[in-house]
Formats: C-alpha cells, sequence, structure tokens
C-alpha cells in the first residue's frame, strides 16, 4: 500500500501519528491541493494563513519560506547539523501537551512511531526500561508512584515512542500536560 507520500526518515508513519491527514484542502506555501495536509506543529513569527502539504515538508520550502520549524532542536544532541536540519526543518512534527522533540540514539535522530500508552510501550522492554531510568534520574524516587505513572501512561500522560534509526532500539519519553 503506498500513498505516495515522500518519505520522512525521522518520522516514517506521519498518517498513523496523525501528523498528516487526507483533505482537499490547499498548501498554504505551493497553493496545490494534494489530498494531504499537514496538522501538527510549525514554529514561526510569521504569519501563516494555512497549512502545508507533506511535500513542502520534504523539501524545505515551507520551513524556508516562512522562517519556521516543525519541532524544537530540544534534545538534538551529537547530531550532524545536517540531521538537525532535516529534524526540524524538514520532518513533520506531532500532537503533543509539550513542544515535539526528537530522541537521540547512535548519533543519530531516532524516528518517531507516536504517541503511545502503557500497553504498547511495555511491548518494547528497552523503550519502557529506558524511560523508567530517565524519570527516576529526572526525580522520580519513590519507586512505587514509578510504577503506577508508567503503568498509567495512556491516561492523561503518555509516551512518545521512537525507534533508533541506527541499531532498532527502541526509545520513549514521557508527554504530560
Ligand atoms: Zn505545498
Ligand atoms: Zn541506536
Amino acid at each position: 500500500m503506498s500513498t505516495g507520500l515522500p518519505i520522512f526518515r525521522y518520522h516514517p508513519d506521519p498518517l498513523a501519528s496523525g501528523s498528516i491527514r487526507a483533505s482537499a484542502e490547499e498548501c498554504v506555501c505551493c497553493h496545490r491541493s494534494s489530498g494531504w495536509i499537514y496538522t501538527a506543529t510549525f514554529y514561526t513569527a510569521q504569519e501563516v494563513n494555512g497549512r502545508f502539504c507533506p511535500w513542502c515538508i520534504a523539501d524545505g520550502s515551507a520551513a524556508e519560506r516562512f522562517a519556521g520549524e516543525f519541532s524544537d532542536a530540544y534534545g538534538l544532541d551529537g547530531v550532524s547539523e545536517e540531521t538537525l536540519h532535516e529534524v526540524t526543518r524538514r520532518t513533520p512534527g506531532f500532537h503533543a501537551w509539550q513542544d515535539p522533540h526528537w530522541l537521540v540514539h547512535c548519533q543519530d535522530a531516532a524516528a518517531f512511531l507516536g504517541e503511545v500508552g502503557y500497553s504498547e510501550l511495555a511491548a518494547h522492554p528497552d523503550a519502557l526500561d529506558q524511560l523508567r531510568a530517565d524519570l527516576r534520574m529526572g526525580g522520580w524516587h519513590d519507586a512505587s508512584q514509578l510504577e503506577h505513572f508508567l503503568t498509567h501512561l495512556g491516561e492523561g500522560a503518555s509516551a512518545m515512542l521512537f525507534r533508533c534509526t541506527v541499531c532498532g532500539t527502541h526509545l520513549a519519553y514521557a508527554d504530560a500536560s
């Protein structure tokens, strides 16, 4: 099944994540109606009276024309400048309570898979273990409270799931209102 959408290395299924959806809406950048429209974040000081098609995201024209970025560079430490720009200027962001940001593994940005709850996260023990360790480092010292938070992900708070583009390890961070 091919939708003919551009390939986004760091956000491989923007339809599944809800960042792109079918729509007859015209793109504010290229003024074409491609059948698909971007629905998530874009940060710019300019006024943008509309939304973008996936192609204007993929080729960088939307970010260039409106001098903006689709996600925060926060967390993208140790990646090349080229990767940093590909993630922030040529990759669809996603819906989250907090500003969306990317995780890094093997010195490359990881691929965003989607927002998940506990059961989906638990299907990737590597991501669950890493998130537990991160939260503990971030100040969750009460183990039973931490387990309660983790097992209730998907109700209010949720996890943003990623997969390393190099080694395939799954990673996650917690997103809460
Ligand atoms: Zn366009
Ligand atoms: Zn890796």
